[in-house]
């Protein structure tokens, strides 16, 4: 099972960056949501997130509970201002074991997020820097900053939930790929049936049961998914 801390950026009293009527807390959170939410498609990993509402948490809160929990990998995700354009990823700039191999894995991070941003985002880099985050997490990790709060033609970008849609998509798959993960199977019919011709009528069993209550229980949730289902004795 592969443990993938995401930390929201900011939160509770520290807004963050605030410009455009956006606040980077706000920002951040969505953004983490949605990766938890398009990361629990997926078969064998697990996610965490640093907070679930409008919390205050320090740095140091938020390293300690991806260690305590022993994360695989930790993403710090914010939102940059100072006038800029673009979006960049840091890894932490030290010494440090494995710094190849976490710089291998934010690469890959990176070029998904770039291409699922689409064409017209600044691609700002692959950075170093010595971030809290990155430097006393103890797994993996990176922190990367998608577009510029304070830049009126990104802020507008950002206020579309379909472009943070596009962040989160771009993050998760990142991750897909640097961990091989693979979807779910679907519950749901993959097609509508088709007429058969008489004595072709294929058949699909879900369930045998020797209590009748139990067969009606699973032919209901069926019924419910858009299946036709009947009990037969046997
Ligand atoms: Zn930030």
């Amino acid at each position: 099972m592969v443990k993938i801390f995401i930390d929201a950026g900011h939160g509770g009293t520290d807004p963050g960056a605030v410009a455009n009527g956006l606040k980077e807390k706000d920002l951040t959170l969505n953004i983490a949501r949605k990766m938890r939410d398009m990361l629990n498609e997926y078969e064998n990993v697990t996610v965490k997130l640093s907070r679930e509402g409008d919390q205050t948490l320090s740095l140091k809160q938020r390293t300690d509970a991806a260690n305590a929990w022993e994360a695989d990998y930790l993403i710090s995700v914010h939102i940059n201002a100072g006038g800029g354009t673009g979006f960049e990823s840091f890894t932490y700039n030290g010494k440090y074991s494995g710094k190849q191999e976490t710089n291998r894995k934010r690469t890959i991070l990176h070029t998904e997020i770039m291409q699922a941003l689409g064409s017209g985002i600044r691609n700002r880099g692959e950075k170093e820097a010595n971030f809290h985050m990155v430097r006393e997490s103890t797994m993996e990790s990176a922190l990367t900053e998608n577009l510029f709060i304070d830049t009126k033609a990104e802020a507008d970008k950002l206020k579309q939930d379909a472009f943070l849609t596009q962040v989160a998509k771009g993050h998760v798959n990142g991750l897909v790929r640097i961990f091989n993960l693979s979807k779910k199977a679907t519950t749901k019919p993959v097609s509508k049936p088709v007429a058969a011709a008489p004595g072709k009528l294929f058949k699909v069993q879900v369930g045998a049961f020797a209590d009748k209550k139990n067969a009606e229980k699973l032919a209901d949730e069926l019924k419910k998914k858009g299946y036709s289902t009947y009990i037969v004795q046997g």
